[in-house]
Formats: structure tokens, sequence, C-alpha cells
């Protein structure tokens, strides 16, 4: 199926910060997107400018409950779901649910509609890994009853799941391992590295390291991350493939990177390391760069700066109680 086929796409956790930014890429791309998000951690600002939109349709709804969709539809992207480390723990049941029934339930529609399904999985199914940089061969070293298991396992299954529908039902199916992504539209307050930093050093409070941030992350600036996608999207690769930078970086470094940018006076602090932190974090991209002709372009200090723009906007917004 080629690219320009996708005429009506079904985004699920459309209001989220990667969601929105497919949502602009597919009306770029002249699809008509229709959303289904429950807003339990997307935003409406993420997609206000997009509501008046002659085809763009936001439906406020948990993608855990039956799908229906009235007419034909040629893609689902499923998206849906909380994924900052700070709601493992404060949202656990529904990062399972949505992982494992709201996937069941896409795909049920996927298989309805004829439709393709592209499945938004994580670097989390490699737990900590113990290979670097990780293939998409390696199979993870991921505690489940951990407090990150709630996520890594609800992705895991997600993606058993997506491949015994597409085995047993014949479901056209796409799998995306996405690495730490950053840029605009992050919430302030979701709690995950980059979001923390930029908001403490902007504010002058103290930089939160978690341990002695010696732990590394390969960050990608979202725009690289939706060029990605969207080639997957259209590429006949079905199996799992790695979308993610090349830029690794430890914590320490990042948090000193973001204070300097900001101008900040803030001092940087350890805290204590959360259980089952990955200790290093970086995708092997052979399959993306033979199968996309993929790599990540945007430089993480050229993404830095664009994202310090966002976030001086975003807490002066908040801060102004806008
Ligand atoms: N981290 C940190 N300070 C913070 C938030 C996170 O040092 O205020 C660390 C966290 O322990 C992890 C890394 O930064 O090692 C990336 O965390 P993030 O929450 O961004 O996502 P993860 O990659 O762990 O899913």
């Amino acid at each position: 199926m080629a690219a320009r086929s996708f005429k009506r796409v079904l985004v699920t956790g459309g209001a989220g910060f990667i969601g929105s930014h497919l949502c602009r890429r597919l009306l770029e791309e002249d699809c008509e997107v229709l959303v289904f998000d429950n807003l339990l951690t997307g935003n409406m600002a993420n997609i206000a400018e997009l509501l008046g939109h002659p085809k763009f349709s936001f439906r406020h709804y948990d993608v855990t409950n039956y799908l229906y969709v009235d007419g034909p539809l040629d893609a689902i992207l499923h998206f849906a779901s909380p994924a900052s480390p700070a709601d493992f723990e404060r949202l656990p049941i529904e990062i399972l649910k949505v992982g494992s029934l709201g996937t069941h339930k896409a795909l049920g529609l996927a298989k309805e509609k004829g439709a393709r399904l592209l499945m938004a999985s994580t670097s989390e199914c490699y737990g900590d890994p113990q290979v670097s940089p990780q293939p998409e061969t390696y199979l993870g070293n991921v505690n489940p009853v951990g407090i990150r298991g709630v996520y890594d396992e609800a992705k895991r299954f997600a993606e058993a799941m997506t491949m015994a529908y597409h085995r047993h039902h014949g479901v056209d199916v796409r799998i995306v391992r996405i690495f730490n992504t950053f840029g605009p539209r992050m919430q302030i307050d979701d709690g995950r590295a980059i979001p923390n930093f930029f908001t403490q050093a902007l504010r002058g409070d103290d930089v939160t390291v978690y341990g002695d941030g010696s732990q590394t992350r390969s960050i990608c600036y979202v725009d690289d991350l939706v060029e990605g996608i969207w080639r997957l999207l259209g590429s006949d690769y079905i199996g799992p493939m790695n979308i993610g930078s090349q830029a690794e970086i430890s914590m320490l470094q990042l948090a000193e990177k973001i204070v300097g940018l900001c101008g900040s006076q803030s001092r940087i602090v350890h805290k204590e390391l959360p259980a089952d932190d990955p200790k290093v974090r970086r995708p092997d991209i052979t399959l993306a760069r033979k199968h996309l002709d993929w790599e990540a372009k945007v430089s993480a200090d050229e993404g830095l700066q664009r994202t310090h723009e966002y976030f001086v906007g975003a807490l002066k917004a908040r801060e102004s109680g806008a």
C-alpha cells in the first residue's frame, strides 16, 4: 500500500505529545484524521489549533472500550498510553489496561475495517538492557513485577497481541519501538528527565538528577521520530522496528547542558535512582536505515534549543494562568 493511499486514519492518543505531532503530519499529508483520546495524560492544548481543520475530528473516548468508527478506515496509529515513568506508579492499572484491552480493541477495529495498524511500542521492551546498542532481536531484561513492569509488560503484551492478529487474522500491522523522544508539547509536569530539567532550570529550582547521573539515554527530536513513523507506516516491514537517535548522553551531562542553555543558576542535586532504571539505552537502527532510509537528522543541541523556546513559552502560559 503506497503511503499516499492512507485517506482516513484513526490516531488513538492523538492529543498526547507524540500523537499530536503525528496528527499534524498526517494532515500535511492530506489524510483525514480522527482522534480518540481520554485525556488522561493527553491535553487539548496539543490539538487546539487542529480542531477547526475540515479533515480533523476529536472524540473524548477511552480506547479500552469497544471502538466504533463510521465509514472506512485505512490506518490506525495506536498511540494511546501514559508513557512517563512518573505515570508508572500513578497510573499502573490504566497503563496495563490500555496496553492490553486498548490494543485488543484497536486490532479488532483494524480487522473489521481492513486497516493497517501501527502500534506504538517502546525501547522499554528491552528493560535494563545487557547489550548495547539494542537490536530488535534482543529479547530484553525486564522485571515483570517491578514498578516499570506495568509499562514494559503492557507493551510487550501489545506486541504479542499485534503479531497474533497478524498471524492468526491476517491483519496488516507495523510495530515501532520508540526510544526517548523530546520536543515541543511535552507536558511541563510529566516527570520525565527533559521536562523536569527545563522546568527546574527555568524556575531556578534545584535540578534533580537521579542516582549519579551516569545512566544514558539516546534522545531523538520529535520531528525525526514522526518522519520515521510515517516512513514505517508506508513501508513493507512488519516486525518491530527501532526508531531513535544515536545521540547517547548521560543524564548528568544532559542536566548540565539544559542548565547552560537556560542560562540558569540552578544547582544540580542528586536524588535516589528509581528501581530498575535502565543504565544504558541506545537503538541499533540498522533496520530503519535499510528499510526506511531513516536516521535522526536534528542534532541534540538543535532539538534542545527548539525545546527550550517551547518550555519558556509553556511556563509563562502556566504562570499567567493561561
Ligand atoms: N531522571 C533524572 N531526573 C529527573 C527525571 C528523570 O535523573 O528529574 C533520570 C531517570 O532516572 C532516567 C533518565 O533520567 O535514568 C530518563 O528518565 P525519563 O523519565 O526521561 O525516561 P526513561 O528513559 O527512564 O523512560
